[in-house]
């Protein structure tokens, strides 16, 4: 093996690439310093960007984000942690919840679930999880907040498995809780540790003690100790115990509980991900299976950063590297377009102060400036042709009419459209009867995207109205003859959206239902893949 294969299967081994999920307010933000303070790439806490704090640590983007005006800021973190390059990307929520959220998902090797455990599991948690069961995404679990009253151990994994169905194997085990909160006990190592409030920098000696019949544990908790060791005989009894394999298939999760604020039970998660998270995998692509430790360099694009500055067009094209060896100033060829390009301004995501990337390896994420000649899916390769497949659309839960101020400029109405729409910044679907063209979304910050890039970008002054519909389909059917017979008779309810797929568009859910009740030869799809 060449040298620059064993380099390459050194580096790819050593990485893991994971998202970090959760519902807003469960402390995504907050565990996310932590893991860069544990990790040593920052000194102190209360550095990167959060609400409260207003910093960066992610001060390669300052810059950027001061040129080109793109909030890109903590998207996308890479970090050492014992011999390994971590990756982690966020899932934006909030206001930034987008299509974009999803197919973060799809770039990654695994998953840190972020819950408020006073809370359970909520909304955005439920369709994060959903889009990585699809993948059987690896799923580590944090129990976040145990630092204040919370809710009922058992019943928050009880509701983890039913809600998010996974099987849960708690690791550790909450002592406590509130003001009384003492720590946690871990099962497979059958230690306790002790709770100490942590603040901005971190606390290496928190004591540990051996063994859950210890009397050290009774001499320092005479009420909780025997009541410790029954709730673990009965956790043990209900719940799962962690099996390796089954974690790597998506079925079953570690479970950690902590409090990210007091930086407690954080290096017990970034241990998790490097013992267990599984490293940059093989991928499906037209053709072949991509591995990768070839030598070849080749990834897809997941994310498009666009501009709101009008006075710059450009835009970030987030790369996921899945092969071999990117390096700076290397030619890469953009598959769809079959075009060379000269990859010397494509930046890296660092926690700390770089900015032009010198080389990545798989699971790696780069960014590349352009001028939206980049779109959603989009491969690139030293040459080889091929396309990542896996990479999808989701059907929209919001819709709009775009209705020009100015009739003359339909015409730049109808190409800025089309080409957001290609793109990935929102999906627009042409109505088969020739209505308005109706805009979905699944966060309504896109639409806002939408028309401010309209009026900057093709100089298309609009307005959004709520239309009737309400769900959207993709349809297919492996019957020519049902289907032009469902095309006829549902003419006035389809659509084609940008990449020219039939699409139903109804205004409620019952619509659907007894569509495919009638049409028991049309499949109804939810997602559809990059064509
Ligand atoms: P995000 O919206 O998920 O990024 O959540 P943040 O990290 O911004 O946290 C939301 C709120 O929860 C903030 O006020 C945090 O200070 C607080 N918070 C985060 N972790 C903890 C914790 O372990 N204990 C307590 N009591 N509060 C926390």
């Amino acid at each position: 093996m060449s040298a620059d294969l064993n380099r390459i299967r050194h580096e790819v081994e050593h990485r893991r690439t994971f998202a970090i999920i959760s519902h807003p307010d469960a402390g995504k933000t907050t565990l996310t310093e932590k893991l860069l303070l544990f990790s040593g790439a920052i000194q102190q806490a209360g550095t990167v960007k959060g609400k409260k704090t207003g910093k960066f640590a992610t001060s390669d983007w300052m810059d950027i984000e001061k040129q080109r005006g793109i909030s890109v800021a903590s998207s996308v973190m890479q970090f050492e942690y014992k011999d390994h390059t971590v990756n982690l990307l966020d899932t934006p929520g909030h206001q930034d919840f987008s299509e974009d959220t999803y197919r973060v998902l799809t770039a990654v090797d695994s998953g840190l679930m972020v819950i408020d455990a006073a809370k359970g599991v909520e909304t955005q948690t439920i369709k994060l999880l959903d889009v990585c069961r699809l993948r059987h995404t690896p799923i580590v679990t944090f129990m976040n907040k145990c630092d204040r009253e919370v809710r009922d151990s058992l019943d928050l994994l009880d509701e983890v498995e039913s809600v998010l169905k996974i099987n849960c194997a708690p690791i550790t085990w909450p002592i406590g809780m509130g003001r009384s909160f003492k720590g946690v006990y871990h099962l497979l190592r059958d230690e306790v540790f002790l709770f100490e409030a942590g603040g901005e920098k971190i606390n290496l000696d928190v004591e540990i003690i051996k063994g859950l019949d210890n009397p050290r544990l009774d001499e320092l908790f005479a009420d909780e100790a025997a009541q410790l060791r029954m709730d673990i005989e009965l956790v043990k009894g209900a719940s799962h115990e962690f099996d390796l394999k089954e974690f790597l298939a998506g079925r079953l999760t570690p479970v950690f509980f902590g409090s990210a604020i007091n930086n407690f039970g954080v290096r017990e998660i970034l241990d998790a991900l490097i013992d267990w998270a599984p490293a940059p995998a093989s991928r499906d692509a037209t053709v072949r299976e991509v591995v990768p430790t070839e030598e070849k360099f080749s990834g897809f694009i997941f994310k498009i950063q666009a501009n709101m500055d009008p006075k710059h067009r450009d835009r970030i094209a987030f790369l996921r590297v899945c092969s071999g060896q990117f390096e700076r100033g290397m030619k890469m060829k953009h598959l769809r377009l079959n075009r060379d390009m000269a990859a010397n301004s494509v930046v890296t995501f660092m926690s700390h102060d770089r900015e032009i990337i010198e080389e990545a390896f798989a699971g790696d994420i780069i960014g590349i400036p352009n001028h939206g000649n980049i779109q959603i899916g989009d491969t690139f390769s030293e040459g080889e042709q091929l396309a990542f497949t896996g990479i999808p659309f989701f059907a929209p839960e919001l819709f709009r009419v775009a209705r020009i101020k100015n009739p003359l400029k339909i015409k730049q109405l109808q190409k800025g459209l089309q080409q957001l729409g290609e793109e990935g910044a929102v999906q627009v679907f042409k109505p088969l009867n020739g209505g308005d063209m109706v805009l979905g979304a699944v966060g309504v910050l896109q639409f806002e995207v939408v028309a401010h890039r309209l009026m900057s970008e093709y100089g298309v002054d609009c307005v959004f109205e709520s239309p009737s519909t309400n769900i959207a389909r993709w349809v297919s059917c492996e019957n020519k003859v049902k289907l032009a017979e469902f095309e006829k008779s549902q003419v006035n309810n389809l659509a084609e959206d940008a990449a020219g797929n039939l699409t139903y568009l109804a205004n409620h859910r019952v619509n659907l239902d007894i569509m495919r009740e009638r049409h028991p030869d049309i499949v109804f799809h939810e997602t559809r893949e990059h064509a």
